[in-house]
């Protein structure tokens, strides 16, 4: 009777402990390396460092000063703040940034207001050179994700992608202005592919999924095209594909435009969760393209974001997770990259842009 006792319990047991197993979401799944090796902590960037992607995440006077502190303690001589805006809303944020003199480059947007109507292009040139005038550098960021221009404020451009004859006025003035334009142009792969059991990336998939349903809405491939056509109409206007061009699943793609190019660049913002699971072939192209990739971020302020960024980058740390910065539940890597490439890929490339 005893035995028959204990037998039950233990079914009980076992059979809670499957159906917990089974039950696990993946929205939950939140591993812990339990490997016994290097778990190293950047508290500082090996060289200083050129934040060339991040947005003005900071509200006040405050924060902007906590900010710089950060950047101070991380080694980040200076960030570009990608303010998407044209007008009073642009002129506000200079006003606040400009105080930390040389601690911020601040870009802004083209004003697409009436962007289908006659003589729009001329219209946006204009706020372009009193954008300019007021001291914006540069333009962005822009974005495409397949239905047009929508990041730029206080506008979006319905239909209107960078490779449009409206646009090119308008970016031909980048050029003689000396301002790069950065843009997002598609999503990461894995948003396109069915967010079923095999989509690898199915976490971040299913959040960002890019629906294809949509009327005249652009594929992956459209996208990528609508930007090689923009960067070879304009060789006298420099261009930033942020996010490696959204080609972190296959970085040859980005890397065959960023060889045909010379006034193509791309910067390595936000795709380290991508691309640190691929570490030995993300080295390699690192190693390729150190005069084209520029460093950013685009993840917010927090210090320990910028460690992570430098974990990765700097160290050959192994097998670990971030899964709250990236939302992956693939293990990261380090690139361990070598110190030429950092230099470069931290201050050189971007001094040469922004000269
Ligand atoms: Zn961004």
């Amino acid at each position: 009777m005893k035995a028959f006792y204990i037998g039950c319990i233990l079914f009980l047991i076992t059979s809670q402990m499957l159906i917990g197993q089974h039950e696990i979401l993946l929205k939950d799944y939140d591993p812990v390396s339990i490997y016994n090796i290097p778990k190293t902590k950047v508290s500082k960037a090996k060289f200083p460092i050129i934040d060339m992607h991040s947005h003005p995440y900071a509200m006040s006077d405050e924060e902007i000063k906590e900010w710089v502190a950060t950047m101070d303690v991380i080694g980040i001589e200076k960030t570009i703040l990608l303010t998407y805006q044209t007008g009073k809303a642009f002129d506000s944020i200079y006003a606040a940034y400009s105080k930390h003199k040389g601690r911020f480059e601040i870009w802004c947007g083209f004003d697409f207001t009436g962007y289908d109507q006659k003589g729009w292009s001329q219209k946006a040139i204009r706020e372009l050179e009193r954008c300019y005038n007021v001291g914006a550098r540069g333009v962005g960021e822009l974005g495409d994700k397949g239905e047009g221009l929508l990041y730029s404020k206080p506008v979006a451009a319905y239909g209107m992608h960078i490779d449009d004859e409206r646009m090119k006025p308008v970016l031909q003035k980048c050029g003689e202005l000396g301002m790069p334009v950065n843009i997002h142009i598609a999503e990461p792969y894995w948003m396109y592919e069915p967010a079923d059991v095999h989509n690898d990336g199915l976490m971040n998939a299913a959040n960002w999924k890019v629906d294809m349903t949509k009327k005249n809405i652009l594929s992956h491939q459209q996208l990528i095209n609508t930007l090689e056509n923009a960067v070879k109409e304009h060789p006298n206007t420099t261009f930033i594909a942020c996010h490696f061009a959204n080609c972190s699943y296959d970085l040859d793609r980005v890397g065959s435009l960023l060889e045909k190019y010379d006034n193509l660049y791309a910067d390595i913002s936000a795709r380290y969760g991508e691309t640190a699971s691929v570490p030995k072939y993300t080295r390699a192209f690192y190693k390729k393209y150190q005069d084209k990739l520029l460093y950013g971020t685009d993840m917010g302020i927090k210090e320990s974001m910028y460690n992570v960024t430098l974990r990765i980058l700097e160290t050959e740390d192994e097998h670990f997770y971030k899964k709250k910065l990236f939302n992956y539940h693939w293990p990261l890597y380090g690139f361990g990259l070598d110190d030429s490439i950092l230099k470069k890929l931290y201050h050189e490339n971007a001094k040469r842009i922004l000269k």
